[in-house]
């Protein structure tokens, strides 16, 4: 019984709206919970960088169903292996929604949708922020200003969710 630690990159498909990425959400923390998978899923509205901690058997076939997704597509596998401790252990699937100036094909309304309305401030979803990143934290990983995981190396990917897990943690 090995800890692994996986990441990769997606392009997320054309048809997704609100309802689908709340239902991906939602599916997550509820398969993770069951199977003590934790991790992170990051959105810009175009493009997925997600990271899946846990057993190793357990975390490939969560890998399998999320690959056969058609919910998105062009998964690239930045990062595989063993590791010694979790990263990410707090959430069973962290959800941050991001938005950047710099994300020129970003959906906005899926972004403004996905935690709700400013009405929904009372009722907060545990689990899922949403926040605006500069090009400068890109920078910072990627050979590029736009948020674009396919660039991200096995380190940068992971560093970078560990900057965006920061905002969870207050
Ligand atoms: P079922 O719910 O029985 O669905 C059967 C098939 O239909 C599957 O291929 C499923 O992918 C597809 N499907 C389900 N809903 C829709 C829909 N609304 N539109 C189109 N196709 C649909 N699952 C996890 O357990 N953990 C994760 O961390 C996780 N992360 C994900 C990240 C991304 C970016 C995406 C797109 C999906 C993620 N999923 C995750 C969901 C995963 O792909 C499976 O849908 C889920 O695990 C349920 O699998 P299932 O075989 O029981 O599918």
């Amino acid at each position: 019984m090995f800890l692994v630690r996986l990441i990769y990159a997606s392009t997320s498909a054309d048809f997704l709206n609100y309802s689908d990425y709340q239902k991906i959400l939602a599916v997550s923390i509820k398969n993770n919970s069951a199977s003590d998978i934790t991790g992170m899923l990051c959105c810009d509205g175009r493009y997925f960088l997600q990271c899946l901690e846990g057993e190793r058997q357990v975390v490939n076939r969560a890998y399998s169903r999320i690959l056969n997704d058609p919910r998105h597509q062009d998964i690239m596998l930045l990062s595989y292996g063993e590791v010694s401790s979790r990263h990410f252990s707090e959430w069973s699937m962290g959800y941050v929604a991001l938005s950047s100036s710099a994300s020129a094909e970003m959906k906005p309304d899926v972004l403004l949708h996905l935690l709700g309305s400013p009405e929904d401030v009372d009722k907060p979803k545990p689990n899922a922020v949403s926040i605006t990143i500069t090009h400068a934290q890109f920078l910072k990983y990627s050979i590029k200003r736009e948020f674009d995981p396919y660039l991200l190396s096995d380190a940068g990917s992971l560093a970078l969710l560990e900057d965006l897990a920061k905002v969870f943690a207050g």
